[in-house]
């Protein structure tokens, strides 16, 4: 065999030569004790250890008698052999000659399942291509992809500098064509973008000699296509070694991970953290994340791939001490955060049973959020561990429940006055009872949830008056993960408790707050108007409006002018005429209003009847409007099973589904009661001809 030792020519400087040698050395020793491995074998790695030693007793090998020499060589691997002859002058003029071929295919032999040496290649090239994961362009190290094709190993750098793309060539011209085929060209394993390409030197080299068979090019061609299409067979074969040699080793690091894994385990439960390690092999099954500790297994000490001894495990024992430490705190920690979580649970039933047995459904509560941050049901949930809660213990200081809600009430009451407050800007300061007039009118600025609870109907704003503000339910409910840091209690997003799926997806409840509420001054001053045109008192209370309701057109749309009998108008309900007002004229404080004659009510009523008739007539498929869900279900409050607000026949159903109620044995107020949280249903503005009030006067 005449093998060209070209390789040792191209070794790279000493400075790389070492780095070389060191990315040679994986941490995977024990795999690389079998001989099937080759490439990083103990012997090379502890040679950049003790270099210059070595080189001292090396540099004598080449005096020894030849056939010994070759004998001890032929013991090597073939890295080592490459190695070697890096190692003095002497011994590389020795391997590097024709001679010693044997000892190199000897020492091929050793590594099992690896194709032969290509006949074009020499074996110290062979050896540096297949066992030193390094850029055969800049020598940069841990470079594991090798292109069996194209012969060569390139960082992502390199490859960008030496490959050529195929798309460069044109197949139909005359020189290019024969690059594509006689040229070997990678697919894929050099390049992550799987782009076929060659070398840039083989394909200059192949032009080179492309012009040099002129005179005999086709034959050239035939040759060089048939050398590649060996060379490709013998590329799928490497191919398949190389990728069960890694198998293997992945297999082999996997089985060391696993065994340290085990032994540390071992050790730790011999220290007495097998609940620990318990818990954490549970995280690990259920793929937990957090950012409290690493898991077990990718912990740096434990997944190290090196055996434990027990001068390693005398290092690492400490640190991870340490680590067990902060997982047994945490599972304290976690433990107690779910205990509390069960004495709530219990609270808020002990407290469901309480208010559905002792409140009237239509007051004012608080809800279970309330009630844990009460002090006597707190300083029960936040007991040690170890004492007992049951109900029972709740329902003992249920006892003072009473005082507690009329308190709750007039602190809640009292936030909102507060806000009131706050924003009004003509109103003397309000009392409590200031909050029942028809000239306190609240809105909330939260209409990102009212589109996502379809609490108001398109063309409405959120206009509230007693006791619709204080029932509102951006004060008892908020979209989850927008946790807002006015609530005394963490981590009620987790909570499942809370949520109100059935109400409003997405949402839970949550600890009373009247944050989004605000005084609406416009509203206030039409009502104010509206009041002067009913000749009522400006103190009149909405229950008295309510009572009244009374007709009315609005005078700016008319541009000034009163009924008169022949002049068409829209006649509103006072709700919906403050709605008109706030939209139509954007809150005008000059609009005003004028009372139709009361002869004239009846009539509107009728054509209210008739317009919603028609309505329906024109779309059936249209659902009712305004709708009438102006019930909600005693016994589903603040659960998670909560329907919302519905009309009767829906309540009808609902009792009859979920409770077992039916129609006949409903009651008003007991099983089901009004939802004071919606605003009550106004019929449509009609057109007529309301005839002068003035003069029936
Ligand atoms: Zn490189
Ligand atoms: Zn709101
Ligand atoms: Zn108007
Ligand atoms: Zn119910």
């Amino acid at each position: 065999m005449t093998k060209v030792c070209d390789e040792a020519s191209s070794q790279p400087p000493s400075k790389k030569r070492k780095a070389l040698d060191e990315s040679a050395e994986t941490a995977e020793t024990e795999t690389t004790k079998t001989k099937k491995a080759g490439s990083c074998s103990k012997q090379a790695g502890s040679s950049g250890v003790r270099r210059t030693q070595s080189r001292a007793k090396l540099s004598m090998l080449p005096s020894l008698n030849l056939d010994i020499l070759l004998e001890i060589f032929s013991h090597l691997f073939p890295i080592d052999l490459l190695h070697l002859a890096r190692t003095t002058k002497a011994l590389r003029n020795l391997l590097m000659r024709r001679n010693t071929s044997t000892v190199w295919k000897y020492a091929f032999t050793q590594i099992q399942g690896l194709p032969e040496c290509p006949s074009d290649v020499s074996f110290p090239a062979w050896a540096h291509l297949a066992f030193e994961p390094v850029c055969h362009n800049c020598y940069t190290s841990n470079v594991r992809n090798i292109s069996w094709i194209l012969r060569t190993r390139l960082c992502s750098r390199c490859a960008k500098i030496c490959l050529e793309d195929a798309d460069i060539f044109d197949a139909k011209n005359n020189i290019d064509k024969y690059i594509l085929k006689c040229v070997p060209f990678n697919d894929n394993d050099c390049r992550s973008d799987c782009r076929r390409c060659c070398l840039a030197s083989d394909r200059k080299r192949f032009v080179q000699e492309l012009k040099a068979h002129r005179k005999d090019r086709q034959k050239f061609v035939e040759q060089k296509m048939a050398e590649l299409a060996a060379r490709l067979d013998h590329a799928l074969l490497c191919e398949d070694w190389s990728k069960a040699l890694a198998n293997e080793r992945a297999i082999a690091l996997r089985q060391i991970k696993d065994n340290r894994h085990n032994a540390i385990s071992e050790k730790l439960l011999q220290l007495g953290y097998g609940k620990e390690l318990d818990f954490l092999s549970d995280e690990r099954a259920d793929d937990v994340k957090h950012s409290e500790y690493v898991p077990f297994h990718k912990h740096h000490l434990v997944r190290h791939p090196r055996n434990l001894t027990d001068k390693v495990w005398d290092s690492i024992k400490d640190g991870l001490e340490d680590y067990m430490q902060k997982v047994r705190a945490y599972i304290e920690r976690k433990e107690r955060k779910e205990l509390i979580w069960k004495r709530r649970e219990r609270a808020a039933l002990a407290w469901n049973k309480y208010r559905n047995v002792e409140c009237e459904p239509e007051s004012f509560l608080p809800n279970q959020i309330d009630i844990w941050v009460w002090d006597p049901v707190r300083d029960i949930i936040e007991r040690p561990s170890d004492a007992e809660v049951t109900k029972d213990s709740f329902e003992q200081v249920f006892r003072g429940l009473p005082s507690f809600i009329e308190s709750w009430q007039r602190d809640k009451i009292t936030q909102i006055v507060h806000n009131a407050t706050d924003t009004m800007k003509w109103i003397s300061f309000p009392g409590i009872s200031d909050l029942e007039l028809a000239t306190c009118v609240f809105t909330c600025s939260n209409n990102f949830f009212h589109s996502l609870m379809r609490c108001y109907e398109d063309n409405q704003s959120c206009l509230m008056w007693f006791p619709e503000f204080v029932h509102h339910q951006c004060n008892t409910l908020m979209q989850r993960g927008y946790g807002e840091n006015d609530e005394e209690l963490q981590d009620l997003d987790s909570c499942e408790l809370l949520s109100v799926r059935s109400e409003t997806l997405g949402f839970r409840r949550r600890q009373w707050s009247a944050r989004w509420l605000f005084f609406d001054d416009k509203a206030s001053r039409t009502v104010e108007s509206i009041l002067t045109a009913c000749g009522m008192s400006q103190s009149a209370k909405v229950q008295q409006l309510d009572q009244e309701d009374p007709r009315l057109i609005c005078l700016k749309c008319s541009f000034g002018a009163k009924c008169d009998g022949e002049r068409c108008f829209f006649v509103m309900t006072w709700r919906t005429a403050v709605q008109h007002n706030v939209k139509k004229h954007f809150g005008d404080r000059q609009t005003n209003f004028q009372r139709i004659s009361s002869l004239d009510v009846e009539e509107a009523k009728r054509l209210e009847t008739a317009e919603q008739v028609r309505r329906l007539s024109v779309n059936p498929n249209h659902p009712q409007q305004p709708v009438d869900k102006s019930w909600r279900c005693t016994w589903c409050r603040d659960c998670s099973v909560e329907p919302g607000a519905l009309t009767l026949v829906q309540m009808q159903k609902h009792q009859k589904r979920r409770h077992n109620r039916l129609k006949e044995s409903l009651e008003e107020s007991v099983d089901y009661y009004r939802a004071y949280d919606r605003p009550p249903p106004q019929p449509y503005p009609v057109k007529m001809k309301p005839r002068d009030p003035t003069v029936n006067l």
